[in-house]
């Protein structure tokens, strides 16, 4: 039998060994006599669990001491509401903030904080069918806003920020606010540049139903009045991500991911693999015309690599054959269509290398 691959979007291929190392742990916990799963969220073993995940998460990252690292719920959807929730109230209502359109998700993030705030579209890529995140120079800022938005990887159409835009001048120092929900822990990154960096978990961290806030401390402290108290940041931080019951098992799992990142060297040496990764998949659609894709080079996501085929007509085919190979979840998202292959840090080169043979394959024999 094949070697199964797996190239969902999230959620996603999670490490073997943590998965292994789960199972071992699913019935006794440490000889504690629990799953961690059965355990009070206010106990000592979970209280441990807890602090070691945080700690090993502000390490990986090189989180300044003076930023919060939250668990929450709610996702990355729900992190549009609660964004502007906690941020607007630091200006005169109503606030304005910026947002930097550069594909679906932020779209969705610009959706939803219309019912907060005014929303100035400060630069948009849609006319060019998102292939890119327009020159920071040519972005419209606000003079006073709130905070800019960004979403640094587009999971859906593939677009990454290699760069950190220095809007600082053009805002009078507005913070600057980053979905990261699909390539955080995949590239090393400067905490410090961003007033708020989110994520749900469920592509390079964990199970789903873990909400990832990384939050300068001078930003707490103004939620609106109508902001429920569970997402108001400064009582979760004051409560230490204990105010209401966090995910205590996706946790869990998350803070053996971090583990395991430790082990493999930390993100340094996973973004040199994932650049190694996203290098060999790029070098073969660039080298034949049966696939096609569609983001300018300098903005390709190392994460997730939309494709197309060129004969569309050939596209249950193609992910028949990949099943047949053990290479799953390649169908592209619904509002794109084609093919999108995942590479997370949990996907090792192998299984990049298993893909290209296939789609060479493929091509070989419908041409
Ligand atoms: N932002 C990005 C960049 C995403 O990829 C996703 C999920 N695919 C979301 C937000 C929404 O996250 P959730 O489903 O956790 O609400």
């Amino acid at each position: 039998m094949n070697t199964i691959y797996n190239f969902s979007a999230g959620p996603a291929v999670l490490p073997k060994e943590v998965l292994q190392q789960a199972a071992s742990e699913m019935l006794d916990w440490h000889g504690s006599g629990m799953s961690v799963m059965e355990m009070s969220h206010r106990g000592p073993e979970f209280m441990s669990i807890l602090a070691q995940a945080q700690a090993d998460l502000r390490e990986l990252l090189n989180v300044p001491a003076n930023y919060k690292i939250l668990f929450l719920q709610g996702g990355g959807l729900g992190e549009n509401a609660i964004v502007p929730m906690n941020l607007v109230g630091r200006k005169a209502q109503p606030a304005t903030v910026d947002f930097i359109h550069t594909g679906s998700w932020s779209g969705k993030s610009i959706k939803e904080a219309k019912k907060y705030a005014n929303v100035n579209i400060a630069a948009s890529s849609e006319n060019a069918g998102f292939n890119g995140v327009p020159d920071p120079s040519s972005w419209n800022l606000t003079k006073d806003a709130a905070y800019v938005h960004l979403c640094t990887n587009e999971t859906i159409d593939g677009v990454e920020y290699h760069f950190v835009p220095d809007v600082a001048q053009q805002t009078n120092g507005a913070p600057l606010v980053a979905d990261m929900s699909s390539h955080i822990l995949s590239r090393v990154i400067d905490v410090s540049k961003y007033g708020v960096i989110f994520g749900g978990a469920q592509k390079n961290i964990g199970p789903a139903g873990l909400t990832l806030v990384i939050v300068r401390e001078d930003l707490l402290g103004s939620a609106l009045p109508i902001c429920p108290s569970a997402f108001d940041w400064k009582i979760v931080a004051d409560n230490d991500s204990m105010y209401n019951t966090p995910p205590t098992y996706s946790i869990y799992i998350a803070g053996l991911v971090f583990q395991w990142l430790k082990r493999q060297g930390g993100v340094a040496v996973m973004e040199q693999k994932n650049i190694a990764k996203a290098n060999l998949l790029y070098d073969y659609l660039d080298s034949t015309d049966f696939y096609v894709t569609r983001v300018d080079k300098e903005f390709r996501s190392r994460m997730n690599v939309p494709f197309y085929l060129k004969d569309e007509s050939l596209n249950a085919a193609f992910l028949a054959a990949a099943k047949e190979r053990g290479l799953l979840q390649l169908k592209g998202h619904k509002s794109v269509g084609g093919m999108r292959a995942s590479i997370y840090n949990a996907m090792p080169i192998e299984g990049v290398q298993a893909l290209v043979e296939f789609m060479r394959d493929f091509a070989g024999a419908n041409t």
